[in-house]
């Protein structure tokens, strides 16, 4: 059984040994600290992150031969070089895949560095987890930001959170500064530009409670995500759809399944389902170490 690392790079590092689909031993973590969302990485340089990584991997390796290595990363990557990245800005051109390898070489460890999108990352964790290595996974990931993974990895940008899914010109709270993303109205950071009164719990909350300015957003909120799926669906084809991050709470499936029912009609496109799922670090880490093990047999 050849050594595989997968690695996790979101408001954290999380770097874990993988055999057969499975964590091996314990996950090490950097800041190592737990509570709370920690925000330590948008703070450092881009390449201390890269440092900081190796010395995980080297941890996590404890002496072994590792062959490779998969690190699920935030932000649009080509073969390892990171193009756009909204959330760590300071990455935007680090050539990550190449910089870790000589980071690891310098440590003794000569292995494959294979770099992916974090929600791809999980998508392949997902599937590999749950048996479903020869199906079509796709998920949303409901964050700060909004995030679209998809397994298998295709070539291609697969910045999904960022679909167009409203004309009017006034949903302008996307992070990345786009207009009428989805992001920009399911994100975390948008809805708290939107609602400068209220939290987002609170802004669901107070719509179960019947406030008309609240209920108005949940419809829209679904209405949006319903719209992006249902391209994705035009696009990519039919099939099960997972949800999953912090605010996949919100998700009401069976309103989601409604508006998607509304807006795709052709009739080889409609068998699809939603499943909202709890994630942690743990799934997308094994994703990205499957990818990378997929990469290097290939
Ligand atoms: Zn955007």
């Amino acid at each position: 059984m050849s050594q595989t690392i997968g690695a996790l790079v979101t408001e954290h590092i999380a770097v874990g040994l993988v055999e057969d689909h499975r964590l091996v031993g314990a996950i090490r973590r950097f800041p190592a600290t737990q509570q709370g969302v920690s925000d330590t990485l948008e703070s450092i340089h881009a390449n201390e992150i890269v440092e900081r990584i190796a010395q995980e991997i080297e941890g996590a390796g404890e002496g072994r031969a590792i062959k490779s290595v998969g690190v699920g990363f935030p932000g649009v990557n080509r073969d390892g070089l990171i193009e756009e990245s909204p959330n760590l800005k300071q990455a935007k051109g680090l050539n990550l895949g190449q910089d870790l390898s000589q980071a690891l070489r310098q440590r003794g460890i000569e292995a494959t560095v294979r770099v992916l999108n974090d929600a791809d990352a999980l998508a392949a964790g997902i599937a590999a987890t749950r048996g479903e290595l020869d199906q079509l996974v796709r998920v949303w990931f409901l964050g700060v930001g909004v995030g679209l993974g998809r397994y298998p990895d295709i070539a291609g940008v697969g910045e999904g959170g960022h679909s167009v899914v409203s004309l009017d010109p006034k949903e302008k709270f996307c992070g990345c500064g786009g207009v009428g993303h989805l992001e920009g109205i399911m994100g975390h950071r948008a809805m708290r530009l939107r609602f400068l009164d209220l939290e987002p719990e609170e802004v669901f909350q107070e719509a179960a409670d019947g406030d008309q300015r609240c209920s108005e957003f949940v419809l829209l909120w679904h209405r949006a995500l319903a719209a992006a799926t249902s391209s994705t669906i035009h696009y990519d084809g039919p099939g099960k759809f997972y949800i999953s991050g912090p605010n996949a709470r919100f998700v009401q499936a069976g309103l989601l399944n409604q508006y998607v029912r509304d807006m795709v009609k052709m009739s080889t496109l409609q068998n699809n389902t939603f499943e909202v799922i709890d994630t942690s670090d743990d799934v997308a880490l094994i994703g990205a170490a499957v990818i990378a093990q997929q990469t290097t047999t290939a």
